[in-house]
């Protein structure tokens, strides 16, 4: 079956103090049907722009320079914004870190449901605020009739990004994309909300980009994953394989800092990584693997030659240097 979304050798440029920058640099990857795809990595890495990009809500100095992102029959990445404005709370959808960057201050949660489902459906006020209230109740709000009339502020930050996701799956999306959907929140909050999320994307059938930097959320959310880097692709595959045996350092290095098996970093609160060193600014980034400057692995030709894409098998692919079989010195 052709997937849901299928981007291909997607690069994106940002203009800025230091000239063109390349923020996103040949991302591939596809999401089937009521899949969900992990894209992983530290800030910076490029992994909010992938799904901006998607979105095409990228920054003003940024921009989609060439590749292309496949959605139905539709190629997001030239299509019109009249068309994007259709398919974005329609058939696309996106969860955002901060519940507040979403919502409305001054409206109630009922009227900001409401509107979002009568922007795309035909149905009546009553109708719309009879479904909101529906919704409420689907992410498990207590007393959803009382509260469908409340402003976001009576909402705690995890009940909040709760009405998010209701409004998220309002008009039964296609695709959802949620960027680090619960790092705002509490560790005992956050499980929660995964587990409403998943729930209501099975559901649905949705296919699903979920961004984050914790491996824990990606062994347990997630069938596929990207790990990026550098604003590249530098592993990528079948998750439970990834996490058995990962094979880029960077992989691996994501992969040391979760706390034990079978216990994830959400659960016990541990962030990022015990990996030496900072992600460097992508306008220092030149030829060679961008992972160089903090792999304890690498060798001269890192520095110089862009790692080759080596496949490691039907669903894993990583690029590494040290898993090419190509004459480095060629
Ligand atoms: Fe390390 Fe070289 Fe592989 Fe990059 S290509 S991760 S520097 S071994
Ligand atoms: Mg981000």
């Amino acid at each position: 079956a052709d997937p849901t979304l299928d981007v291909r050798n997607l690069n994106v440029a940002l203009k800025g103090r230091y000239g063109t920058i390349r923020v996103l640099n040949d991302v591939s990857f596809s999401v089937g049907k009521g899949q969900t795809l992990g894209v992983v990595g530290e800030s910076g890495c490029g992994k909010s722009m992938t799904l901006l990009a998607v979105m095409r809500l990228l920054p003003g100095q940024a921009s989609i320079s060439s590749g292309a992102i496949r959605f139905g029959g539709d190629n997001l990445a030239e299509v019109s914004e009249r068309r994007m404005r259709q398919l974005r709370g329609d058939r696309i959808s996106m969860i955002f870190q901060e519940p507040m960057t979403a919502l409305n201050p001054v409206l109630t949660v009922g009227e900001q449901i409401s509107e979002a489902l009568r922007l795309h459906l035909d149905i009546s006020r009553k109708a719309a605020w009879d479904r909101a209230v529906e919704l409420l109740q689907a992410v498990r709000i207590p007393a959803p009739e009382r509260r469908v009339g409340e402003y976001p502020h009576q909402f705690s930050g995890g009940m909040r990004q709760r009405v998010v996701i209701a409004m998220a799956v309002a008009c039964e999306p296609d695709l959802i994309l949620a960027d680090e959907p619960t790092t705002a929140l509490d560790v005992t909050v956050q499980a929660q909300i995964f587990d409403q999320l998943r729930e209501l994307q099975q559901r649905l059938e949705a296919s699903m980009v979920l961004v984050t930097h914790d491996m824990g959320v990606i062994s347990e959310m997630t069938q596929r994953v990207v790990v990026m880097y550098g604003g590249m692709s530098i592993e990528a595959g079948d998750t439970a394989e990834i996490m058995r045996r990962p094979a880029h350092p960077y992989t691996q290095g994501l992969i040391a800092c979760l706390p034990e098996l079978g216990r994830t970093s959400r659960q016990s609160g541990v962030t990022l990584p015990e990996i030496a060193g900072v992600v460097p600014p992508l306008h220092e980034l030149g030829a060679g693997c961008p992972f160089a400057a903090r792999c304890a692995a690498a060798m001269p030709h890192c520095f110089t030659r862009t790692p080759p894409t080596v496949s490691l098998g039907e669903a894993h692919e990583v690029a590494c240097w040290l898993y090419s079989t190509e004459e480095a010195a060629a």
